[in-house]
């Protein structure tokens, strides 16, 4: 009698399981083969605990285990929420993935933009945009970009709250590079193609829309200690960056006027004119909670000065308007 009953419950668990990963993650095994991609030889990815799946029909890969697995490298922007995959060109590199890469440079002519450096692709978490470019070098750790977005077939999605999935179609064609699907092996075969693919379209462009500079998104949903609910509206407020080096903050470096080091991410500069209390937490629209810690001489009436993580960061992107109100 025991044992019937536990078969029932199996079977019940492996058909609503069944049902459960049709509808969301239909696993089939897929395996991603690179040829001649990170070194000269062929390679199944060995993805671990993070396999490949399928959602509305299309492959996702994680993204860190493909990426260096194909002998690129990759970051994780906690701040943005963005992942990127880098390309090193170098024509005399022993991967031919970076060779590859020297060759888009070489193949995109000598434009004046700087020297050939890499090439990325950047996809923030939940947006189905990615931003590819051509960065290169200008010297004194300045980068110029050459790129474009693409619009990928589904967003990149985390798994696990921690395992970033991407397309993995559309992160091959916007890298330029080759994929061969076999439905007998279930296997999708990725190699550098023999003839040099660029971007077409390509415009200067900035690593992040505009908009993402700030992006600095807290969370959806995450509140500050010791904030409950937004306050008071204060206003529309033109927003500007900055960032912790002395070009941006003067002889402040990376101190703030109010609360000891910037924090890129929370820490803002006010004008206290504008009613705005020392250390008061602010919520602007689009960008999330945000402390007022800072202040300084170019800060005017109704302008907040948001702290970010980079030089370039700070110096790049569009001045924005945004609703902003004192938290209660
Ligand atoms: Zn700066």
């Amino acid at each position: 009698m025991k044992i019937l009953r536990r078969s029932v419950v199996l079977l019940v668990c492996t058909a609503v399981c069944m049902l459960f990963t049709n509808a969301a993650f239909a696993d089939y095994d897929i395996k991603v083969q690179i040829n001649g991609v990170a070194d000269t030889g062929n390679s199944i990815i060995d993805f671990g605990e993070y396999a490949p799946v399928q959602i509305n029909s299309r492959t996702y890969v994680h993204t860190r285990t493909f990426a260096q697995s194909a002998g690129m490298k990759v970051g994780w922007d906690q701040e943005n929420q963005t992942a990127f995959i880098k390309v090193i060109a170098d024509k005399n590199s022993d991967k031919p993935i970076e060779v590859y890469a020297a060759q888009q440079f070489e193949a995109l002519g000598d434009n004046g933009f700087g020297t050939p450096s890499s090439i990325t692709v950047s996809m923030m978490l939940d947006n189905s945009e990615a931003v590819f470019r051509y960065n290169y070098d200008i010297g004194e750790g300045h980068i110029r970009g050459l790129g474009k977005t693409f619009e990928m077939d589904g967003a990149a999605t985390l798994i696990d709250d921690k395992a970033l999935m991407v397309p993995l179609r559309n992160l091959m064609e916007i890298l330029g590079l080759q994929v061969e699907w076999s439905q007998e092996d279930m296997t999708a075969y990725i190699s550098v193609p023999y003839d040099v693919r660029i971007g077409d379209n390509l415009e200067e462009t900035d690593r992040w829309v505009p908009e993402r500079y700030y992006a600095a998104f807290t969370p959806p949903g995450y509140i500050p200690d010791g904030v409950h609910e937004i306050g008071e509206y204060l206003g529309n407020f033109k927003l500007t960056k900055y960032c912790p080096c002395n070009i941006c903050n003067g002889g402040w470096g990376d101190n703030t006027a109010w609360a000891g080091k910037i924090i890129p991410g929370q820490t803002v500069g006010v004008n206290l004119k504008d009613g705005i209390p020392k250390l008061a937490w602010l919520y602007i629209d689009g960008i999330g909670w945000r402390r007022a810690e800072d202040t300084g001489g170019g800060i005017g009436y109704h302008h907040i000065d948001v702290a970010v993580s980079s030089h370039y960061e700070a110096t790049h992107g569009n001045i924005l308007y945004r609703d902003v109100w004192l938290a209660k």
